[in-house]
């Protein structure tokens, strides 16, 4: 992607190396381990203890690899506990100095571009959200949350979280190199923004209350499919800004087809059990990411209808 000297968002906090977490008990421990955030879904199997925490959360579709369970990316319940109120965010450094930051915080601005666009085309202003740089652990509206999670959007702050160290992740254990499958875990993070406000998370988030665990995961397959047909239009409009370079959609769809939950649980225990896929198969997602970049147009990212 041809992104340097591109302006860059203002939009991102950069709150790597701060600590974080010692002032909330045991929260540091849930689900065990390293501390996995474990999903209170109704009606599954792997209740992790922590029902009543926090919002909503969208991730990626790590946490299953991470964790070795159901990895979908929300959660549920009454939030008692807002973002910490410890270290201000320092600065993003002076440009040069740390180039990944400095991708990150163009690529945001170019999802900006493209969403405000949106918007304006219908009369409205786009609330742009923040995108945090953190490492470890964090603190935010949906609670703490840690790097095990793979980056994630929360909607009671309206902000994407991302530990950059995933990114060396999603190379090495994903398998899924290249700077714009970076881009792309960011436009799909955004666009779980686009959803919250379209209405889609909230409803989503209401409607499975009272629904099994298996009808939760077919619908959260589709508000994620619909997250990466609105990262296949962010590509779009990134070729049209003329930042495209030769491969950068082929490391896209490689991504979508890497982190794909049949891909992934074939990798991790040498079957797949669809009744369980939250994010779609890697099929669906290379798909539904092609729709929207061969589109353009959002419109056409209705993931709700019919078949998917
Ligand atoms: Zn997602």
């Amino acid at each position: 992607m041809k992104w340097q000297g591109r302006q860059r968002s203002s939009n991102v906090e950069d709150r790597r190396g701060q600590r974080t977490g010692g002032g909330l008990g045991g929260l540091g421990g849930l689900g065990g381990g390293r501390g996995g955030i474990r999903i209170p879904t109704g009606g599954g199997g792997s209740r992790g203890g922590i029902s009543g925490l926090i919002g909503i959360m969208v991730v990626l579709g790590i946490i299953w690899l991470a964790t070795g369970q159901n990895p979908l990316d929300l959660l549920t319940g009454g939030s008692s506990m807002g973002p910490s109120s410890s270290a201000t965010s320092r600065q993003l450094p002076a440009q040069g100095q740390d180039e990944l930051a400095d991708f990150v915080a163009v690529v945001v601005k170019e999802t900006e571009d493209l969403w405000s666009e949106q918007f304006a085309a219908v009369g409205e202003d786009y609330p742009e959200p923040n995108v945090v740089l953190f490492t470890d652990r964090v603190n935010t509206a949906c609670g703490l949350a840690d790097s095990s999670v793979g980056p994630f959007y929360c909607p009671g702050d309206s902000k994407v979280y991302i530990d950059l160290s995933f990114y060396d992740q999603l190379h090495r254990q994903f398998g899924a190199p290249g700077d714009f499958a970076q881009a792309y875990v960011l436009a799909h993070e955004v666009g779980h923004h686009i959803q919250n406000l379209t209405g889609v998370l909230p409803e989503f988030n209401q409607r499975r209350q009272a629904m099994s665990q298996e009808e939760a995961n077919a619908y959260s397959v589709r508000v994620e499919l619909q997250a990466d047909c609105y990262a296949g239009v962010w590509a779009n409009y990134a070729g049209q800004q003329n930042l495209l370079e030769q491969g950068d959609i082929e490391e896209a769809l490689n991504a979508a087809n890497q982190i794909g939950d049949d891909t992934l649980q074939k990798r991790m225990q040498g079957f797949a059990v669809p009744k369980t896929f939250n994010h779609g198969t890697s099929a669906q997602r290379k798909d539904w990411f092609e729709r929207g970049y061969q589109s353009g147009n959002p419109g056409d990212c209705d993931t709700f209808a019919g078949a998917v």
